[in-house]
């Protein structure tokens, strides 16, 4: 009824297919190495197997002992596999299925009965497949949801396989029984790691449209937030800053006189401009909450308890982006930004309206003379934008510059005097 024979068969010519789909998987994507390792392990499942059903036609040596430890090598092969898929170390313990098989087969008391083999095969089974839910758990468990489910399949796997070795082991059964204990354990690993296949093809599916959407919201040149994937966070701050008591702040960016910058210097330089203005104004801002709106123009969404601590923000970015050696290299490229910034109570706050008022603060701050930052208080960013742009609306926060020459005209003053 029940042919252990046919049972490795199908097991082999599923195992090799799949070993097939994954390599041409990999081959697709060479830089993804789980593809391959996972492919490898199928190779090695479907030839211990195949080996371990030539028992009688190959030498016992190639079929028993070196037969399952093939097989059980298959396992450590999707432990590294996993590891792979999230970019870390291949741990020691992927090898432990073979190393325990191989550890025992050779004892004699285990070597020479069938029953004990079995029960040592279900054992280093069971290990393996406990790997195999360690490397999956270890993982994001919790942004990817499907890595939940395919642990679980693992651990279930990794229970059976020790429950038919426990119960081998306290009834020993004669070789007839061994032999359907075996083929039993075997039917259910198999369908088991088909369902733990199927995951792991959505797991990786899952992964792919996380990564595409992140790209969709992504600035390709800066790598910070476009205007998009910085607008879904507009709502994320203003609800924190509803609940620290705190004011929701637009700070809103624009390179001066970039056109210059990209005129004398070239564009790829102007693009380096942009790069290291990103990244340099990102680390400012808490939770990274700031993106490009678009050509030279930044923005940032942060929740702020006054006025003072939103010109602090804006203020260290302007002054160390000032700082920041920018070399194209032959030459250090100068450059400065303009920034305006808008204040609003969490439910006064509408992120339309407050760009606006930042726009219109951005817009006093350049023709305050650059490289300076105006705030809009809740009033102003309340207000009607005006038919008429002001120029000398807001509060201009004084540079360091602007300091250090009011400081030499009292000096010179009060020598005149
Ligand atoms: P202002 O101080 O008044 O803002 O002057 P500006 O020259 O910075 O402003 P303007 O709007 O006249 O010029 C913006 C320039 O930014 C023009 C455009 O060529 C450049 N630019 C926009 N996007 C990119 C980009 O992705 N890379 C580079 N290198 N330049 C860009
Ligand atoms: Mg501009
Ligand atoms: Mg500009």
């Amino acid at each position: 009824m029940f042919s252990v024979t046919t049972g490795l068969a199908i097991w082999c010519s599923e195992a090799m297919t799949l070993a097939l789909l994954l390599l041409m998987a990999w081959r697709h994507n060479t830089r993804n190495k789980a593809y391959l390792l996972w492919s490898f392990g199928f190779l090695l499942s479907g030839a211990g197997f195949a080996m371990v059903a030539l028992r009688g036609e190959i030498p016992n040596i190639l079929s028993i002992e070196g037969g399952n430890a093939v097989a059980l090598a298959g396992q450590s092969a999707w432990v590294a596999g996993f590891m792979a898929l999230d970019r870390r170390k291949i741990e020691w313990w992927a090898l432990l299925p073979p190393a325990i098989w191989l550890a025992g087969v050779f004892l004699p008391w285990v070597g020479g009965d069938y029953g004990n083999r079995v029960i040592l095969y279900n054992l280093a089974s069971a290990t393996g497949a406990t790997a195999l839910a360690m490397a999956v758990a270890t993982g994001n468990m919790r942004q990817e949801r499907t890595r939940n489910k395919l642990a679980a399949v693992f651990v279930i796997q990794g229970v059976f396989c020790f429950a038919v070795a426990l119960m081998m082991a306290l009834t020993l059964p004669t070789d007839a029984q061994a032999t359907n204990y075996g083929g039993v354990a075997a039917m259910v690993s198999a369908f088991l790691l088909t369902i733990a296949f199927a995951l792991t093809c959505r797991m990786i599916m899952e992964r792919s449209e996380r990564h595409l959407r992140v790209l969709s919201l992504t600035d390709s040149l800066t790598g910070v937030w476009n205007r998009r994937g910085l607008f879904a966070r507009f709502g994320a701050i203003q609800e924190k800053a509803f609940d620290e008591k705190r004011q929701v702040a637009v700070l809103l960016f624009d390179l001066d006189h970039f056109k210059r910058v990209n005129d004398r210097f070239g564009h790829q330089a102007g693009d380096a401009v942009l790069s290291a203005f990103a990244l340099s104004a990102r680390q400012f801002v808490p939770n990274h909450v700031f993106g490009r709106m678009g050509g030279e123009e930044f923005a940032a969404f942060a929740t702020v308890a006054d006025q003072t601590e939103a010109e602090a923000l804006a203020e260290s970015i302007r002054t160390e982006f000032c700082r920041l050696p920018i070399s194209t290299g032959e030459a250090i490229v100068p450059a400065t930004v303009s920034i305006g910034v808008a204040i609003a109570s969490p439910i006064e706050a509408n992120v339309d309206k407050m760009i606006s008022a930042a726009d219109r603060a951005l817009y006093a701050a350049k023709g305050a003379g650059r490289n300076c930052s105006v705030i809009f208080g809740e009033k102003e960013t309340a207000a009607p934008p005006p038919a008429k742009m002001d120029q000398n609306a807001g509060e201009l926060v004084p540079t360091v510059d602007d300091q250090v020459e009011a400081l030499r005209r009292m000096g010179s003053l009060s020598r005149a005097g």
